[in-house]
């Protein structure tokens, strides 16, 4: 018998809150963003249940585009972070990929390449994240050098990303949005600047393209949900077994460290599941678990292959019952990744992203 773990990918819930944020911007084309592995989804298959739906991908580097491409998709793909370097650009025009350029030696290496055809290219701006991208002034330049080259005067776009957009409190953004705006105008522009949370919040900075990632994937990114990120539906079910249950006295310890202790006569249930396949170490007593549809808490420390659950107001729960981390139990009950990430004080990327390929997907 396998191991009784796996993470089911709903496939229909994608494509649902990918015309979610389709529809709360029908002035802008929506790409999908699908780097790191479609946020620890799988990555050819959630491209090809949003082809036809998504007109264009978004990935970090080439071989994110190349593992793609050899899947079989067709549809455009953005180098969020461009190339790495020269040699990669023979590439990029052979797989006819699309390029955010940051750098100045990017520049350089574009307009030096003799290419086959023309790179639609995305100039990124640093408009307050001070990570990537060029200052507004400089855009300016970099804007007239590649308009003027007659191998790139094709499909410029300004890019940009917000550090704050999923802040209650708007004044950072505000604050990026004008200088983007004010950019925008001088250059006649077009921009693709909202992240999920600008997406889901923020329509003033939807733009001829905006950049969804981890609303595809059914988490709420907003520090405040609103109406349409209630609407969203989770994606993945992190989904296991209970593998032993035992009674213990009240003052016993459970797990490494004997950090919970039984504050009463308690009945522990095992779980096939552990940082060795992405769940978090960090998640704390009391971090919610569903066991048959019905939450109750995780309690000790997280091992390697296993972590420990309180049963005992679940006196129903047996060997083999249905254990689900996040997701979607089988009586339809919810436990959001969000909410789990609270408790191990982290947020949903990184919980989703970190699930270890162990794990067997399965896809519905
Ligand atoms: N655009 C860029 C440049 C990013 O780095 C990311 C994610 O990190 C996204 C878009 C998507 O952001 P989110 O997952 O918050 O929607």
């Amino acid at each position: 018998m396998p191991r009784p773990l796996r993470a089911d990918i709903d496939l229909e819930a994608l494509c649902h809150n990918y015309r979610l944020a389709r529809d709360l911007a029908p002035d802008s084309q929506s790409l999908a963003v699908l780097k790191a592995d479609a946020y620890g989804h799988g990555l050819v298959p959630c491209a090809r249940a949003l082809e036809g739906l998504a007109p264009a991908f978004a990935v970090a580097c080439l071989e994110e585009a190349e593992a793609l491409r050899e899947g079989g998709i067709t549809a455009p793909i953005v180098l969020l972070e461009g190339v790495f370097s020269a040699e990669e650009l023979a590439k990029v025009d052979a797989q006819g990929l699309w390029m955010a350029v940051h750098s100045d030696w990017q520049v350089e290496a574009l307009l030096r390449h003799r290419l086959e055809k023309p790179v639609p290219t995305w100039i990124k701006v640093d408009s307050g994240m001070h990570r990537l991208g060029f200052s507004p002034e400089r855009a300016i330049s970099v804007w007239a050098r590649l308009s003027a080259a007659p191998t790139q005067a094709c499909d410029l776009h300004l890019m940009s990303h917000f550090a704050t957009a999923d802040h209650a409190d708007t004044e950072y953004f505000q604050r990026q949005m004008s200088a983007l705006r004010a950019l925008a105008e001088k250059l006649g522009a077009p921009t693709c600047l909202a992240n999920s949370p600008a997406t889901l919040a923020r329509p003033e900075s939807h733009g001829a393209w905006n950049r969804p990632g981890v609303m595809l994937y059914g988490s709420d990114p907003l520090e405040a949900s609103n109406t349409a990120s209630r609407r969203l539906s989770p994606v993945m079910t992190l989904r296991s077994e209970l593998i032993a249950v035992r009674d213990l006295d009240e003052g016993e310890p459970v797990g490494y460290g004997g950090r919970w202790r039984a504050p009463r006569p308690s009945r522990i249930g095992v779980v096939a599941c552990g940082y060795g396949d992405g769940y978090d170490r960090h998640a704390c007593d009391g971090t919610p678990v569903l066991v048959e549809g019905r939450r109750t808490a995780l309690v000790g420390k997280v091992s390697m292959d296993m972590l420990t659950v309180d049963l005992t107001d679940l006196p129903e729960a047996e060997i083999g019952s249905e254990v689900v981390l996040w997701g979607c139990a089988a009586n339809g009950e919810v436990l959001s990744v969000d909410e789990v990430a609270r408790y191990c004080d982290t947020i949903s990327y990184t919980l989703l992203t970190g699930v270890l390929p162990r794990v067997p997907r399965r896809y519905h």
